[in-house]
C-alpha cells in the first residue's frame, strides 16, 4: 500500500544514509561529514550553477578559483577580466552581480562572508536560493534550500497537482518540513543530488531511489507527470545583423556593450537592433561587405537569428578594440563567438 503522505523522518533518514554512500564528488564540495566547504566556493558554485549544468560550470569554477582564490582576490579583479572569464556561462547580469557581491564582502565584511541567511540575503545580487544554500552548506544553518531539483522532488514525493509556477510556495512549504538543525548542509546537498542523479527531469530512476517507498508520485504510476506544467507562451523570435570587421592584420573589431541591457558590460561585435520585423542593415564602416550566412541563438526570453556580414578594412578605426582572433573568441559571449566563427577567415586585402 502506498503511504497516505510521505513520512518526514523516514524520508530524511533514508535520504541522508543514501547521501553518505552516494554523494557526488564535485569540484566545490567537501565530502559528507568532512570539514565544511568555504563560503566563497559555495557561493561561486551556486551562482554559476543557476544558469548551467554541473559539467559545464566545473571548468569555469576551477578557472575562477585558480585565478581568484579568495573573495577578496575576486573583488580586486578588473571588471573586464571577470566578464571575459564568465563568457560562455550566459546570464551576464550575474557576472556583474558576482563582482558587486565580492566587493561588498571585501569592503564591508573584511573579506569574510556573513554567516546567517538574513545577512547573506542583504548582499548585492544574492537571492533567497543562494542565501539559503550558502547558509546551509557553508555554515550548517537550518535553511530551506529550494531550487528546481528540490521542487521536482517535492512535487513527485507529494504528487502535487497544482501546476508550476503557481505551486512554488506550496513546494517550498513542503520542503521546509524536512529542514532541521541536524545536518542541514548535508540535507540540502542530498536533496540536490537526488534531484540531479535519480529523480531526474525525464525518466526518473525510481528503482534506485532511496525514498521510493514514500513517494506518492511513484504510487500514482506516472511520477514524471510531476511537477505539473502550466501551458507556456511561445518564445518570441527576433532578427538582427552583426558585423565582423577585420583589419589588415586579421584582428577583429570588438566593442564593449553598454552596462545596462542584454549582455551588458560584455565584449561584443558591432550589431544593429534585434527586432521582430526586418532588421536594420547599416554597416558601421565603409568596406567591401560580404554575406557570411546566419547563426541561431536562444536567450531566456527570445530566440534570435543573427545575419553575419564581414569585411576587411585597411585602416584601424579608433572606435573599436582591435583584438587577435583567438583572444576575441575567448572574450565574446556565445552568441557573438558563433557569429565570429561563421564569418570565417578575413579576406586578403
Ligand atoms: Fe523521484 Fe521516483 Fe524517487 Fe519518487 S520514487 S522521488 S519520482 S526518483
Amino acid at each position: 500500500m502506498p503511504p497516505v503522505s510521505p513520512d518526514v523522518s523516514v524520508v530524511r533518514s533514508d535520504l541522508l544514509a543514501w547521501y553518505d554512500a552516494n554523494a557526488r564528488r564535485l569540484a566545490w564540495r567537501a565530502p559528507p561529514g568532512a570539514a565544511r566547504t568555504e563560503p566563497y566556493r559555495v557561493w561561486l558554485s551556486e551562482v554559476m550553477l543557476q544558469q548551467t549544468t554541473t559539467p559545464h560550470a566545473t571548468p569555469y569554477f576551477l578557472n575562477f578559483t585558480a585565478r581568484w582564490p579568495t573573495v577578496s582576490d575576486l573583488a580586486a579583479a578588473e571588471d573586464g577580466e571577470v566578464m571575459a572569464a564568465w563568457a560562455g556561462l550566459g546570464y551576464y547580469a550575474r557576472a556583474r552581480n558576482l563582482l558587486a557581491c565580492a566587493r561588498a564582502v571585501a569592503g564591508e565584511h573584511g573579506g569574510i562572508f556573513p554567516d546567517t541567511e538574513a545577512a547573506l540575503l542583504a548582499l548585492p545580487g544574492v537571492g533567497a536560493y543562494t542565501a539559503a544554500a550558502v547558509a546551509a552548506i557553508a555554515f550548517d544553518r537550518a535553511a530551506n534550500v529550494v531550487d528546481g531539483n528540490v521542487e521536482r522532488v517535492m512535487a513527485r514525493l507529494f504528487a502535487v497537482e497544482t501546476p508550476v509556477p503557481a505551486a512554488r510556495p506550496e513546494l517550498k512549504r513542503l520542503a521546509a518540513q524536512f529542514v532541521t538543525d541536524e545536518r542541514p548542509g548535508d540535507w540540502a546537498q542530498a536533496l540536490m543530488d537526488l534531484g540531479a542523479t535519480v529523480c531526474r527531469p525525464k525518466s526518473p530512476l525510481c528503482g534506485s531511489c532511496p525514498v521510493s517507498g514514500q513517494c506518492l508520485g511513484l504510487a500514482s504510476g506516472a511520477p514524471d507527470r510531476y511537477p505539473v506544467k502550466a501551458k507556456k507562451a511561445a518564445r518570441p523570435h527576433r532578427l538582427g545583423v552583426v558585423y565582423v570587421i577585420f583589419d589588415a592584420q586579421g584582428r577583429v573589431a570588438l566593442e564593449r556593450r553598454p552596462d545596462k541591457g542584454l549582455l551588458g558590460g560584455m565584449m561584443g561585435l558591432p550589431t544593429g537592433d534585434w527586432t521582430t520585423a526586418s532588421p536594420p542593415d547599416r554597416p558601421p564602416v565603409a568596406g567591401d561587405w560580404r554575406e557570411a550566412g546566419a547563426v541561431e541563438h536562444v536567450f531566456t526570453h527570445f530566440s534570435l537569428t543573427l545575419h553575419v556580414r564581414t569585411a576587411t578594412i585597411p585602416a584601424d578605426e579608433d572606435a573599436y578594440l582591435w583584438t587577435p582572433l583567438e583572444q576575441a573568441r575567448d572574450a565574446l559571449p556565445t552568441v557573438f563567438a558563433k557569429a565570429l566563427d561563421r564569418a570565417g577567415a578575413p579576406d586578403l586585402l
